[in-house]
Protein backbone atom coordinates (compact mmCIF):
# COMPACT_ATOMS: atom_id res chain seq x y z
CA UNK A 1 0.00 0.00 0.00
CA UNK A 2 1.12 3.65 -0.64
CA UNK A 3 0.36 6.27 1.33
CA UNK A 4 -0.03 9.60 -0.81
CA UNK A 5 0.40 13.10 1.39
CA UNK A 6 -0.44 15.37 -1.68
CA UNK A 7 -3.21 16.28 -4.43
CA UNK A 8 -0.51 16.09 -6.90
CA UNK A 9 0.44 12.94 -6.29
CA UNK A 10 -3.00 11.26 -5.49
CA UNK A 11 -4.07 13.41 -8.86
CA UNK A 12 -1.17 11.65 -10.51
CA UNK A 13 -1.69 8.07 -9.45
CA UNK A 14 -5.43 8.42 -10.28
CA UNK A 15 -4.63 9.73 -13.93
CA UNK A 16 -2.44 6.85 -14.85
CA UNK A 17 -4.85 4.30 -13.19
CA UNK A 18 -7.67 6.01 -15.44
CA UNK A 19 -5.12 5.65 -18.69
CA UNK A 20 -5.01 2.14 -17.84
CA UNK A 21 -8.62 2.01 -18.59
CA UNK A 22 -8.75 0.55 -14.93
CA UNK A 23 -12.37 1.22 -12.13
CA UNK A 24 -10.61 3.47 -9.10
CA UNK A 25 -12.89 2.61 -6.25
CA UNK A 26 -12.61 5.47 -3.54
CA UNK A 27 -13.68 4.90 0.45
CA UNK A 28 -13.32 8.35 1.70
CA UNK A 29 -13.10 8.16 6.05
CA UNK A 30 -12.02 10.66 8.97
CA UNK A 31 -10.01 7.72 10.15
CA UNK A 32 -10.35 5.71 13.85
CA UNK A 33 -11.37 2.85 11.14
CA UNK A 34 -13.59 0.07 12.44
CA UNK A 35 -15.35 -2.83 10.76
CA UNK A 36 -18.04 -0.52 9.36
CA UNK A 37 -15.26 1.62 7.17
CA UNK A 38 -13.49 -1.88 6.17
CA UNK A 39 -16.82 -3.53 4.52
CA UNK A 40 -17.20 -0.27 2.18
CA UNK A 41 -13.16 -1.24 1.78
CA UNK A 42 -14.43 -5.24 0.98
CA UNK A 43 -17.28 -3.60 -1.49
CA UNK A 44 -14.89 -1.79 -3.67
CA UNK A 45 -12.40 -4.40 -3.84
CA UNK A 46 -15.35 -6.36 -5.41
CA UNK A 47 -15.68 -4.12 -8.02
CA UNK A 48 -12.84 -1.71 -8.10
CA UNK A 49 -8.73 -1.50 -8.64
CA UNK A 50 -7.18 0.37 -7.39
CA UNK A 51 -8.80 0.67 -3.81
CA UNK A 52 -8.31 3.77 -2.79
CA UNK A 53 -9.19 5.04 0.77
CA UNK A 54 -8.98 8.72 2.34
CA UNK A 55 -8.96 9.41 5.65
CA UNK A 56 -9.31 13.35 6.58
CA UNK A 57 -10.86 14.39 9.47
CA UNK A 58 -12.57 17.58 7.75
CA UNK A 59 -12.64 20.65 9.86
CA UNK A 60 -14.96 22.02 7.63
CA UNK A 61 -18.08 19.39 8.66
CA UNK A 62 -17.74 20.02 12.27
CA UNK A 63 -19.51 22.89 14.46
CA UNK A 64 -17.90 25.12 16.36
CA UNK A 65 -18.95 23.64 19.99
CA UNK A 66 -18.34 20.01 17.95
CA UNK A 67 -16.11 17.30 18.77
CA UNK A 68 -13.17 18.49 16.40
CA UNK A 69 -10.69 18.94 18.52
CA UNK A 70 -11.10 15.67 20.40
CA UNK A 71 -12.27 13.73 17.05
CA UNK A 72 -10.00 10.21 17.82
CA UNK A 73 -7.01 10.06 15.15
CA UNK A 74 -5.53 6.41 15.37
CA UNK A 75 -3.53 6.53 11.97
CA UNK A 76 -0.71 4.02 12.43
CA UNK A 77 -3.51 1.51 13.50
CA UNK A 78 -5.23 2.69 9.86
CA UNK A 79 -3.00 2.30 7.99
CA UNK A 80 -2.36 -0.88 9.35
CA UNK A 81 -5.26 -2.52 9.04
CA UNK A 82 -5.87 -1.01 5.70
CA UNK A 83 -2.26 -2.59 4.48
CA UNK A 84 -3.27 -6.29 5.69
CA UNK A 85 -6.82 -5.22 3.73
CA UNK A 86 -5.06 -5.22 0.96
CA UNK A 87 -6.21 -1.20 0.15
CA UNK A 88 -3.57 -0.09 -2.64
CA UNK A 89 -3.49 3.52 -1.52
CA UNK A 90 -4.07 5.57 1.10
CA UNK A 91 -4.66 9.00 0.72
CA UNK A 92 -4.12 11.44 3.94
CA UNK A 93 -3.80 14.97 2.87
CA UNK A 94 -2.97 17.98 5.59
CA UNK A 95 -5.86 20.41 6.50
CA UNK A 96 -3.91 22.83 4.21
CA UNK A 97 -3.21 20.51 1.23
CA UNK A 98 -7.65 20.73 1.37
CA UNK A 99 -7.86 23.96 1.99
CA UNK A 100 -4.79 26.18 1.17
CA UNK A 101 -4.63 29.66 2.54
CA UNK A 102 -7.34 31.81 0.10
CA UNK A 103 -10.01 29.02 -0.24
CA UNK A 104 -13.32 30.32 -0.78
CA UNK A 105 -15.36 27.65 -2.11
CA UNK A 106 -18.33 25.66 -0.93
CA UNK A 107 -20.81 23.50 -2.83
CA UNK A 108 -24.25 23.12 -1.15
CA UNK A 109 -27.20 20.92 -1.88
CA UNK A 110 -30.08 22.74 -0.89
CA UNK A 111 -32.99 21.34 0.78
CA UNK A 112 -32.24 17.93 1.29
CA UNK A 113 -28.95 19.72 3.85
CA UNK A 114 -31.25 21.78 5.72
CA UNK A 115 -33.47 18.86 7.41
CA UNK A 116 -32.73 16.46 10.40
CA UNK A 117 -28.79 16.49 10.61
CA UNK A 118 -28.63 19.54 8.73
CA UNK A 119 -31.55 21.31 10.99
CA UNK A 120 -29.79 20.39 14.14
CA UNK A 121 -25.68 20.86 12.95
CA UNK A 122 -26.01 23.80 10.14
CA UNK A 123 -23.11 23.85 7.84
CA UNK A 124 -22.34 20.64 8.26
CA UNK A 125 -23.71 19.00 4.62
CA UNK A 126 -22.15 22.12 3.26
CA UNK A 127 -18.61 21.29 4.68
CA UNK A 128 -19.49 17.15 3.67
CA UNK A 129 -20.36 18.39 0.27
CA UNK A 130 -17.78 20.77 -0.26
CA UNK A 131 -14.99 18.00 1.12
CA UNK A 132 -16.63 15.07 -1.13
CA UNK A 133 -16.60 16.59 -4.19
CA UNK A 134 -12.97 17.59 -3.61
CA UNK A 135 -11.70 14.08 -3.00
CA UNK A 136 -14.01 12.77 -5.87
CA UNK A 137 -12.49 15.22 -8.29
CA UNK A 138 -8.93 14.46 -6.80
CA UNK A 139 -9.24 10.26 -6.65
CA UNK A 140 -11.38 10.26 -9.90
CA UNK A 141 -13.00 7.22 -8.69
CA UNK A 142 -15.50 5.27 -10.95
CA UNK A 143 -17.17 4.10 -7.63
CA UNK A 144 -17.15 5.88 -4.18
CA UNK A 145 -18.33 4.25 -1.46
CA UNK A 146 -20.54 5.43 1.37
CA UNK A 147 -22.42 3.72 4.61
CA UNK A 148 -26.21 3.76 4.97
CA UNK A 149 -25.40 4.76 8.68
CA UNK A 150 -25.44 8.19 7.34
CA UNK A 151 -28.43 7.98 5.40
CA UNK A 152 -29.07 11.56 4.82
CA UNK A 153 -25.13 12.37 4.44
CA UNK A 154 -25.31 9.42 1.13
CA UNK A 155 -28.37 10.66 -0.43
CA UNK A 156 -27.31 14.30 -0.17
CA UNK A 157 -24.08 13.01 -1.66
CA UNK A 158 -25.73 11.25 -4.56
CA UNK A 159 -27.72 14.26 -5.14
CA UNK A 160 -24.63 16.35 -5.67
CA UNK A 161 -23.04 14.07 -8.26
CA UNK A 162 -26.32 13.88 -9.96
CA UNK A 163 -26.84 17.15 -10.15
CA UNK A 164 -23.33 18.32 -11.13
CA UNK A 165 -22.65 15.46 -13.86
CA UNK A 166 -19.95 13.68 -11.78
CA UNK A 167 -18.11 10.66 -13.18
CA UNK A 168 -18.73 8.47 -9.82
CA UNK A 169 -21.16 6.39 -9.32
CA UNK A 170 -22.44 6.19 -5.38
CA UNK A 171 -22.40 2.91 -3.87
CA UNK A 172 -24.37 2.76 -0.35
CA UNK A 173 -23.32 0.06 2.00
CA UNK A 174 -25.31 -1.78 5.02
CA UNK A 175 -24.62 -0.71 8.29
CA UNK A 176 -22.10 -2.96 10.32
CA UNK A 177 -23.64 -3.67 13.75
CA UNK A 178 -22.04 -4.51 17.19
CA UNK A 179 -23.45 -7.96 18.55
CA UNK A 180 -25.82 -6.13 20.55
CA UNK A 181 -26.99 -3.86 17.76
CA UNK A 182 -25.02 -0.97 18.46
CA UNK A 183 -24.20 0.10 15.12
CA UNK A 184 -20.65 1.02 14.80
CA UNK A 185 -18.99 4.43 15.33
CA UNK A 186 -15.81 6.26 15.58
CA UNK A 187 -17.79 8.29 18.08
CA UNK A 188 -18.48 4.82 20.43
CA UNK A 189 -14.88 5.35 21.67
CA UNK A 190 -16.48 8.40 24.03
CA UNK A 191 -19.08 6.50 25.41
CA UNK A 192 -17.90 5.70 29.54
CA UNK A 193 -19.38 2.95 31.54
CA UNK A 194 -23.16 2.76 31.64
CA UNK A 195 -22.87 4.88 28.49
CA UNK A 196 -22.53 2.28 25.74
CA UNK A 197 -25.28 -0.16 27.24
CA UNK A 198 -27.89 2.92 27.26
CA UNK A 199 -26.66 3.28 23.70
CA UNK A 200 -28.31 0.39 22.56
CA UNK A 201 -31.38 2.60 22.65
CA UNK A 202 -31.22 3.54 19.51
CA UNK A 203 -30.80 0.07 18.01
CA UNK A 204 -33.63 -1.54 20.21
CA UNK A 205 -35.94 1.43 19.16
CA UNK A 206 -35.78 0.76 16.15
CA UNK A 207 -35.93 -2.37 16.03
CA UNK A 208 -39.59 -1.64 17.96
CA UNK A 209 -40.63 -0.14 14.68
CA UNK A 210 -39.69 -3.54 12.74
CA UNK A 211 -41.77 -5.49 15.05
CA UNK A 212 -44.63 -3.36 14.47
CA UNK A 213 -44.26 -3.07 10.81
CA UNK A 214 -43.86 -6.93 10.97
CA UNK A 215 -47.54 -7.03 13.24
CA UNK A 216 -49.12 -4.78 10.46
CA UNK A 217 -49.02 -1.41 11.98
CA UNK A 218 -48.84 1.16 8.76
CA UNK A 219 -49.82 4.40 10.63
CA UNK A 220 -46.09 6.44 10.85
CA UNK A 221 -47.92 8.41 13.93
CA UNK A 222 -48.26 5.10 16.11
CA UNK A 223 -44.74 3.92 14.64
CA UNK A 224 -43.19 6.98 15.89
CA UNK A 225 -44.69 6.88 19.72
CA UNK A 226 -43.38 3.77 19.95
CA UNK A 227 -40.05 5.11 18.17
CA UNK A 228 -39.85 7.76 21.10
CA UNK A 229 -41.06 6.27 23.87
CA UNK A 230 -38.21 2.93 23.93
CA UNK A 231 -36.05 5.89 23.84
CA UNK A 232 -37.58 7.98 26.25
CA UNK A 233 -37.25 5.24 28.48
CA UNK A 234 -33.63 5.42 28.89
CA UNK A 235 -33.10 8.05 31.01
CA UNK A 236 -29.01 8.83 30.08
CA UNK A 237 -30.38 9.34 26.86
CA UNK A 238 -31.58 12.86 25.19
CA UNK A 239 -33.55 12.44 21.53
CA UNK A 240 -32.82 15.01 19.12
CA UNK A 241 -35.31 13.45 16.65
CA UNK A 242 -36.73 10.51 15.72
CA UNK A 243 -38.72 10.92 12.37
CA UNK A 244 -40.17 8.58 9.62
CA UNK A 245 -39.31 10.04 6.58
CA UNK A 246 -39.38 9.46 2.64
CA UNK A 247 -36.09 7.74 1.29
CA UNK A 248 -35.92 10.45 -1.65
CA UNK A 249 -36.61 13.79 0.03
CA UNK A 250 -36.50 13.00 3.42
CA UNK A 251 -39.63 14.77 4.07
CA UNK A 252 -41.94 13.35 7.16
CA UNK A 253 -44.50 10.56 5.82
CA UNK A 254 -47.84 9.68 6.95
CA UNK A 255 -48.28 6.66 5.78
CA UNK A 256 -46.13 3.54 5.03
CA UNK A 257 -46.12 3.63 1.12
CA UNK A 258 -42.66 3.96 -0.93
CA UNK A 259 -38.88 3.11 0.59
CA UNK A 260 -38.26 5.27 3.52
CA UNK A 261 -36.21 5.98 6.90
CA UNK A 262 -36.99 5.87 10.47
CA UNK A 263 -34.28 7.74 11.86
CA UNK A 264 -32.54 8.56 15.29
CA UNK A 265 -30.33 10.94 16.52
CA UNK A 266 -29.59 10.69 20.08
CA UNK A 267 -27.31 12.48 23.20
CA UNK A 268 -25.90 10.09 25.68
CA UNK A 269 -23.33 12.17 28.10
CA UNK A 270 -21.52 14.36 25.48
CA UNK A 271 -22.03 11.88 22.78
CA UNK A 272 -24.45 12.21 19.75
CA UNK A 273 -25.24 9.44 17.75
CA UNK A 274 -27.42 9.00 14.65
CA UNK A 275 -28.76 5.22 13.39
CA UNK A 276 -31.55 4.39 11.11
CA UNK A 277 -33.50 1.69 9.20
CA UNK A 278 -34.73 0.94 6.21
CA UNK A 279 -37.93 0.38 5.21
CA UNK A 280 -39.05 -1.49 1.80
CA UNK A 281 -42.18 -2.05 0.63
CA UNK A 282 -41.78 -5.93 -1.13
CA UNK A 283 -45.10 -7.62 -2.53
CA UNK A 284 -47.98 -6.58 0.18
CA UNK A 285 -45.57 -6.15 2.55
CA UNK A 286 -42.60 -4.16 3.83
CA UNK A 287 -39.45 -5.62 5.19
CA UNK A 288 -37.66 -3.31 7.55
CA UNK A 289 -33.37 -3.54 7.54
CA UNK A 290 -32.00 -2.23 10.46
P1 LIG B 1 -16.72 8.43 8.92
O1 LIG B 1 -15.30 8.00 9.10
O2 LIG B 1 -17.54 8.38 10.17
O3 LIG B 1 -16.85 9.74 8.19
O4 LIG B 1 -17.37 7.35 7.98
C1 LIG B 1 -16.83 7.05 6.72
C2 LIG B 1 -17.80 6.19 5.97
O5 LIG B 1 -18.04 4.99 6.70
C3 LIG B 1 -19.18 6.88 5.79
O6 LIG B 1 -19.65 6.61 4.48
C4 LIG B 1 -20.01 6.20 6.83
O7 LIG B 1 -21.39 6.16 6.51
C5 LIG B 1 -19.42 4.79 6.83
N1 LIG B 1 -19.74 4.12 8.09
C6 LIG B 1 -19.55 4.59 9.34
N2 LIG B 1 -20.03 3.71 10.24
C7 LIG B 1 -20.52 2.66 9.56
C8 LIG B 1 -21.17 1.43 9.93
N3 LIG B 1 -21.39 1.11 11.19
N4 LIG B 1 -21.55 0.59 8.95
C9 LIG B 1 -21.34 0.93 7.63
N5 LIG B 1 -20.75 2.06 7.22
C10 LIG B 1 -20.34 2.92 8.17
Amino acid sequence: METIHTVPWMKQVAAQARRDDRVIGLVPTMGALHQGHLSLVRAAQKQCSPVVVSIFVNPKQFGPSEDFQKYPRTLEADRAVLQTSGVDYLFVPSPQEIYPAGFQTAVVVEGLSQRLEGRLRPGHFRGVTTVVLKLLEIAQPRLAFFGRKDAQQARIIRQMALDLNLGSEIVVCPIVREPDGLALSSRNSYLQGAERQAATVLYRSLDAVRREIAAGERNVAHLLISLRQVVTSEPAVTLDYAEIVDADTFEPILQLRKICYALIAARIGGTRLIDNALIEPVAESFEVTL
